[in-house]
């Protein structure tokens, strides 16, 4: 029965919402072979520099930085596509984000990471073994006038595609922010202070004592969100996660910034 009214609502949707792509208007997908062909897929693993970051060969190197950016918390991050360059880039993410708020491009936006991990070679098992994916997470206020957390949505996809299982509650937001666009670095920083937190829920209690975060103790965890701009938003997340006892943090973006 569900499904009926699941097939009823599609039709409708599509009805009087045809999906069309975002580069050319063609009907039918959101982002046809042709556009697709123009964005740039990463070929490469990038350093954590935010200028000129250096290219990283994974089969050499342990994690995703150089030696300047060494000391950062999180350990590389994976993004499919650069962000300033081209307008559909922009235009994807913006209307997975914004109005019209289409939540259903995460499909499409974790095939592009899914390229990106098959033609830098990071689809390899041990890259993903003991891992687990957790979103980046939202604000109640901007969840609510959204009604989904982008971050969640492209996790889920990438569960679909990497067999990583998803956990949307151990990280949670405990303080609005203000939106980082026109932040400087250091305002940035001050903004995400004690923004986010471990669920206490997934604190074990055993007997009186409080063990917390033995779920994390030698995991890998791949933090995702939809755009990696100056990293601080992930470097405050990493930091929290590490404490907890994660052995390795990484982000996963669609596109990087700069
Ligand atoms: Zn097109
Ligand atoms: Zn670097």
């Amino acid at each position: 029965m569900n499904k009926i009214v699941g097939k009823i609502k599609n039709f409708l949707l599509e009805l009087f919402f045809p999906i069309f792509c975002l580069g050319c208007r063609r009907e039918g997908v959101y982002l046809c072979q042709d556009c697709k062909a123009i964005l740039e897929i990463s070929e490469f693993q990038y350093c954590l520099c935010g200028k000129n970051p250096l290219k990283i060969n994974l089969e050499l190197n342990k994690y995703g930085k150089c030696n300047k950016c060494s000391d950062k918390k999180l350990s590389g991050l994976y993004f499919a596509l650069p962000y300033k360059e081209s307008a559909l880039t922009r235009k994807l993410i913006h209307q997975f984000k914004y109005q019209p708020y289409i939540k259903d491009l995460a499909k499409t936006l974790a095939l592009l990471l899914a390229e990106h991990f098959l033609i830098s070679g990071s689809n390899k098992e041990d890259v993903w073994r003991d891992s687990i994916l957790i979103p980046i997470p939202l604000d109640k206020k901007k969840l609510k006038n959204r009604g989904y957390n982008q971050a969640e949505e492209l996790a889920k996809e990438l569960f679909k595609i990497l067999k990583v299982p998803v956990f949307s509650d151990i990280l949670i937001k405990i303080k609005t922010t203000l939106s980082q666009v026109e932040l400087s670095g250091k305002e940035r920083e001050q903004n995400l202070k004690n923004a986010f937190a471990i669920n206490p829920v997934r604190n074990q209690i055993s007997n009186g004592v409080k063990k917390s975060f033995d779920f994390f103790r030698g995991k890998k965890i791949f933090l995702v969100d939809d755009v990696y701009t100056t990293g601080s938003t992930m470097e405050e997340c990493a930091n929290i996660l590490k404490k907890a006892g994660a052995k390795q943090v990484w982000g996963i973006v669609i596109a990087r910034e700069g």
